[in-house]
């Protein structure tokens, strides 16, 4: 069960669900330890993303996710739309001319768009931001027998990971300034990441 182009514009499509459907929620999050804006950031950034994919023709799935990044760089603005907009141009060069990405195709361009990540956002594992979902996410794929399973296993694990952000201290982005003030709290970009993950999930297996 290969991600073809049109499996690309479902996960899109997902996400704009999910993002629009969690936007209180992932605003609720933000505004214990931020600025209570990543539920409205993320579902404006995935809502002109769905409507950009939807309407274009595309050649190859890196056409489709370079224009859903630059689609969440123009438009998402604070820390997590360059952030996010850097993980769809990494993934999009790594799946430039594929008109198909197995599971493990996938694993491997998320695995750059997550260098990608740390690389712009300088985050380590355990600073309590998107990367403690994405991280264990990718690192639970490796080795699975089945695409089912491997998809299945990252969704755990981001879940899992987006849940052990709550007793961290934030190191990075707004949440740093609380210092310990932000223990306690779910990090709002892991939640998204997983919710990321679930969509890609649901358009790979259907
Ligand atoms: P802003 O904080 O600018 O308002 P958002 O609220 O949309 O942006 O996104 C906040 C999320 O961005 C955080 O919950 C965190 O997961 C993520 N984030 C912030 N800074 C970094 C960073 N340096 N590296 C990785 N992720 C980060
Ligand atoms: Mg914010
Ligand atoms: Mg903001």
């Amino acid at each position: 069960m290969p991600l073809t182009v049109e499996g690309a514009r479902d996960f899109i499509a997902r996400a704009k669900e999910a993002m629009d459907s969690h936007k209180d929620y992932l605003t609720q999050l933000d505004s214990a330890i931020g600025d209570a804006d990543h539920g409205i950031n993320m579902s404006r950034g995935f809502g002109k993303a769905h409507e950009k994919v939807s309407s274009g023709s595309y050649g190859d799935l890196g056409g489709l996710f370079k224009d859903v990044a630059m689609v969440l760089m123009g438009s998402v603005g604070g820390a997590s739309g360059p952030l996010y907009g850097t993980f769809f141009m990494k993934i999009s060069m790594k799946l430039a001319g594929k008109t198909e990405a197995s599971v493990e195709d996938l694993r491997e361009a998320a695995l750059e768009g997550l260098n990608g990540v740390l690389a712009l956002g300088k985050a380590q594992p355990g600073d309590k931001t998107m990367v403690d979902a994405l991280q264990p996410a990718l690192e639970a794929m490796k080795g699975r027998a089945g695409e089912a399973e491997a998809l299945e296993a990252a969704v755990k694990a981001a879940e899992e990971g987006m849940l052990a952000t709550v007793p961290m201290l934030a190191k990075k982005g707004r949440a740093s300034y609380l210092g310990e003030r932000s223990v306690g709290h779910q990090d709002p970009g892991a939640t998204s990441s997983y919710l990321l993950l679930t969509c890609l999930r649901d358009a790979v297996l259907g």
